[in-house]
């Protein structure tokens, strides 16, 4: 009788909704059993399917930059799991890349979550991953970043570190001046363990 592989190598093989994807699926995720940090995000854009690779562009470096971690340990799968709400790139529409696919969360979020036996934090960004993490919530983004002590410290909302959010970043300076320092402890508190 055939063994199942492992649920990483068929979330690689995973072509559920193939026929709804521009390009052949290509999964980006990163994943290990032993992560304590979770970053659960929206979906990958075309770049990160090109280089399957996620935040390897500016936004990435902005969110290490937030998160006090260089390259190496940000793409550490034994500290930093990245788990979008879809792992394949969606598509892009009228205004922007499209949402991430639905069939995506109900197939594998639950089973890749039950397997991260040591998660310690949660750092959800953007609005699917925060609906899914935090429940439907009638919050704006700055709302319920503004809120994050509620869910302090197992998850933490967060904005995305993309340039197209320098003007909320503008508007919200508390969150760099008080809610990144106590991210970046938190942090160094979890790998310090
Ligand atoms: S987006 Fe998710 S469900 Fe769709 S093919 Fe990729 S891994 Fe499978």
């Amino acid at each position: 009788m055939d063994a199942k592989p492992p649920l990483i190598e068929q979330v690689r093989a995973c072509q559920i909704c193939a026929d709804h994807l521009p390009f052949p699926p290509r999964p980006i995720l990163q994943f290990d059993s032993q992560a304590r940090i979770l970053i659960a995000g929206q979906a990958p854009g075309k770049a990160a399917h090109r280089a399957g690779i996620p935040f390897n562009d500016v936004s990435g470096d902005r969110l290490r930059m937030w998160l006090g971690l260089s390259r190496d340990e940000f793409y550490d799968p034994t500290v930093v799991a990245i788990l979008p709400m879809g792992f394949c790139y969606p598509g892009t529409g009228k205004s922007g890349d499209l949402p991430p696919r639905p069939e995506c969360a109900p197939a594998w979020r639950g089973t890749l979550l039950d397997g991260l036996g040591q998660l310690e934090l949660t750092l959800v960004i953007g609005r699917y991953a925060q609906a899914y993490h935090f429940g439907s919530t009638q919050a704006t983004l700055t709302e319920l970043v503004a809120s994050w002590r509620q869910f302090w410290p197992e998850k933490v909302p967060l904005p995305h570190p993309s340039p197209r959010n320098n003007l909320w970043l503008k508007r919200n300076p508390w969150f760099e001046r008080e809610l990144l320092p106590e991210v970046r402890s938190r942090i160094a508190e979890v790998r310090a363990r």
